[in-house]
């Protein structure tokens, strides 16, 4: 092993070699897109697997989004060239809180079979509560008090922690009362949100000190990606485990001090809560004496885009001062994309003020230009978009190297569309997700019931799904029996059928519904859990509901249904598939079909495809209304760190698009072109719609004079300058290299952005 470098250390660059063998100690690595960053991280694990400094559960990984987990899951396996024995602990700050959590369960008053709810089932128990307390919805919507305590909780506010002038800030003072009430709830349902999968995790390491030692003396090593999005929440935990263990002596218990209250409304964290007193138990962030944990974070300040979440990019700027003695790596040279898309990347990033600024170089092929297409309407741009794919395809280009990237969800519905006519293959990547539909989220509730019989919202959902004549009056009196014995619907329904409160007919149904369960609960120690499934919606007449049902989208709901029963499958049992179905984010289409990824920017970050569309570039749509009507430039600058984003996750062909007519929520608007198009470098950027030969000229209304809409465009808009140029010119030479201005990307020519727009960072 002395000897020759391992394989998996021989392709990297001195610095990225650096990052990946410099194992003792802070190390934060802060590079812009495509450096390898990530690579370095798995490279890492592999270097710490190989030299024996830990064994895999000894490491921590967190990655941002579950695809990610598993991407590293799968390159850590090629790099070994052996099957890991034991998994590191690898996958989303949430995946790993929850795991944690449900191990110690009891301490959080849960227990180990917990369910997850997803937003819907918060919503409806958070309309619960407002109908107890008498709080109009329509005034107060259950929806707003959800976002509230999603905040809270991404800034890892207990309720007692909540400053009292936010608590009061909805319901006429009653927010704080709520949130309280709604963790009590989630307690006595056995269930937690989202957010409590990393909260309750906190709150659980401050309580109990014995358990988060064990923690901490177990993982040797912690690594992070995407550093620059995680928000309060995520640090405050990641600090916690980072910390070399204290001896129990000096553990107070308490956390009431530990974060400051916010009143002054400032958006990011006061500085006061990075003091040490704030992450818990030992006092001291970490003791002088201690030694550096091995905490290994990689991002890049211009990629952060969840700010809207909570996400702090603060703590990156912060990760020397939080990590004493950290080691800060640079990566210069970006192995993904070639010259002429990272020079229309870098020049697009290089408008905002608030970032660190950073030299890229590629010693790639300046490639092809980024092209910039306008369009009719939304309807046209999907219609170019899918010819231009067809026509890659046709040239041999896999369709999984094609990606197309929207700004905002609504955007897919028109791609899918066009794509289920022309038969094209594509897969939605973390947006209106299976998992969600309705008959899933019907079949679904039927097994967590049998998981989990305390679970209310779910038994609600199905107890008269399909209809059995068990309508709100006889839910009612089930509610009123729970309540009065503190009891789970469930168990109250098997009470109620020993009474006479209910009229035979629906006592008879009721008692059908509480013998079935009764009888699946056994049958699942026995079968297989799809085969189980398969009983269930059998057995319960769900299936035949939709069988009998004449609406257009029955037969695509069974489908549906059948597809559910096939993914558990992957999972070892019941409660294995249901935990995997609260977590996932991002649904993975027929695993291994050639097809196009169809994607929000937010859900694209860390990902790269040799194509990338972006449609929609507009404003009011990108940028996004919402950051435009923002005071200051924070929200502007997030949106161009989201298009910046968007660029940089191709490899050889960036194609954007504008439509000039949007119907936005039902209203059709004129655009204007997005600001960002004006700020790309016209030297890197070409107009297409000139190409009237080159295949798509043929298009109804497509042409030269569409193309006199993008110049009055052009004019009309406050920064004219290349987009009338750069139309004219292309439109004379009419090849795709025609006026370039040369300057950048020549072989090994380098490029740096930004240099003077840098912001004072000691690092
Ligand atoms: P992002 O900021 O978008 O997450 P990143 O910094 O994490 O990007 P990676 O995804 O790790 O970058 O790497 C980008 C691409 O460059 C990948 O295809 C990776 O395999 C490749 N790459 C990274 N380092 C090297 C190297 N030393 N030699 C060859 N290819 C490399
Ligand atoms: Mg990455």
């Amino acid at each position: 092993r002395a000897a020759a470098a391992p394989a998996y250390l021989s392709g990297l660059n001195p610095e990225q070699r650096d990052a990946v063998e410099t194992l003792d100690g802070p190390v934060l690595v802060l590079a812009g897109a495509g450096t390898g960053k990530t690579r370095v991280l798995t490279t890492r694990i592999a270097h710490i697997l190989s030299t024996d400094r830990a064994r895999p559960a000894e490491i921590l990984s967190v990655t941002f989004t579950n695809k990610a987990a598993r991407e590293m899951k799968l390159r850590l396996g090629q790099m070994l060239g052996q099957a890991v024995e034991g998994m590191p602990w690898l996958g989303t700050f949430h995946s790993i809180g929850g795991r944690i959590l449900r191990y110690h369960a009891e301490l959080v008053q849960l227990t180990s079979n917990f369910t997850v709810l997803d937003t819907d089932d918060q919503i409806r128990l958070l309309k619960q509560l407002l109908a107890a307390d008498n709080i109009d919805d329509k005034r107060w919507p259950a929806r707003m008090l959800a976002g509230l305590i999603d905040g809270w909780k991404n800034r890892g506010l207990t309720p007692s922690q909540v400053p009292a002038g936010e608590a009061a800030s909805f319901g006429n003072g009653r927010g704080g009362k709520l949130y309280a009430q709604y963790q009590e709830r989630l307690k006595t349902l056995n269930a937690a949100d989202f957010g409590d999968l990393l909260l309750e995790n906190i709150r659980l390491f401050r309580e109990h000190p014995d358990v988060l030692r064990q923690y901490q003396n177990r993982f040797k090593f912690i690594l992070v990606d995407e550093y620059q999005d995680t928000n309060v929440a995520q640090y405050l935990w990641l600090r916690l485990l980072s910390q070399t263990p204290s001896a129990p002596s000096s553990l107070p218990g308490s956390t009431r001090q530990s974060i400051p209250s916010q009143e002054d409304g400032s958006p990011g964290l006061d500085a006061s809560r990075r003091s040490g007193d704030d992450v818990g138990p030992s006092g001291n962030a970490v003791a002088p004496s201690a030694p550096p944990k091995n905490i290994c974070c990689v991002g890049d300040d211009d990629q952060s885009i969840y700010g809207w979440r909570g996400a702090e990019v603060d703590n990156i700027l912060r990760f020397d001062h939080d990590f004493p003695g950290a080691k800060v790596i640079r990566l210069e040279r970006n192995y993904r994309s070639t010259g002429h898309i990272l020079a229309a990347a870098s020049h697009l990033i290089a408008h905002n003020e608030g970032r660190l600024g950073k030299t890229l170089r590629t010693e790639d092929v300046d490639g092809e230009m980024v092209t910039v297409t306008g369009a009719w309407d939304s309807e046209e741009e999907a219609r170019a978009i899918g010819e231009e794919i067809e026509q890659l395809q046709r040239q041999g280009h896999k369709l999984n190297e094609i990606a197309i990237l929207v700004r905002a969800s609504f955007q897919m519905r028109e791609f899918e569309d066009r794509f289920v006519t022309l038969g094209l293959p594509y897969r939605v990547i973390g947006g209106p997700r299976f998992y969600e539909r309705a008959e899933i989220r019907d079949a679904l509730a039927y097994l967590r019931v049998i998981n989990s019989p305390a679970d209310d919202l779910a038994f609600e959902r199905i107890v008269n799904v399909p209809k059995r004549g068990l309508g709100d009056a006889t839910v009612q009196l089930l509610h009123d029996h729970a309540r009065k014995r503190k009891m789970p619907l469930f168990e109250a329904a098997r009470m109620v059928i020993d009474t006479d409160e209910l009229k035979p007919k629906a006592r008879s149904s009721l008692r059908g519904v509480v013998e079935n369960f009764e009888r699946w609960q056994v049958q699942r120690d026995a079968l297989p859990h799809t085969e189980l499934a398969e009983i269930v919606l059998d057995e319960s007449g769900y299936t035949e509901m939709w069988q009998k049902d004449r609406s257009a989208d029955a037969a695509g709901r069974l489908e549906n249904l059948k597809e559910l029963v096939r993914s558990m499958e992957e999972f070892e049992n019941l409660q294995g598939f249901l935990e995997h179905i609260s977590l996932v984010m991002d649904r993975e289409g027929g695993a291994d079909e050639d097809a196009v990824s169809v994607m929000t920017l937010h859900s694209a970050k860390g990902l790269e495809f040799e194509t990338v569309f972006l449609p929609g570039w507009e404003e009011g749509l990108f940028p996004h209304q919402r950051a435009l009507d923002e005071q200051g430039r924070a929200g502007l600058e997030e949106e161009r760190r989201l298009a910046h984003v968007g660029i940089t996750r191709a490899r050889r062909r960036a194609k954007l698009y504008f439509a000039t007519n949007r119907r936005i929520h039902g209203t059709w608007n004129t655009t204007i072109p997005s600001r960002f198009l004006d700020e790309l470098p016209s030297a890197n950027v070409e107009i297409t719609e000139s190409k009237g030969g080159s295949g798509w000229g043929g298009m109804s209304g497509y042409g030269p004079s569409r193309f006199d809409n993008v110049e009055s465009f052009g004019s009309s808009y406050s920064t004219p300058g290349w987009q009338r140029a750069q139309a004219q010119r292309s439109r004379s030479s009419g090849g795709s290299n025609g006026g370039r201005s040369g300057g950048f990307g020549e072989s090994g020519a380098s490029y740096s952005s930004g240099s003077n727009r840098r912001a004072p960072f000691t690092i």
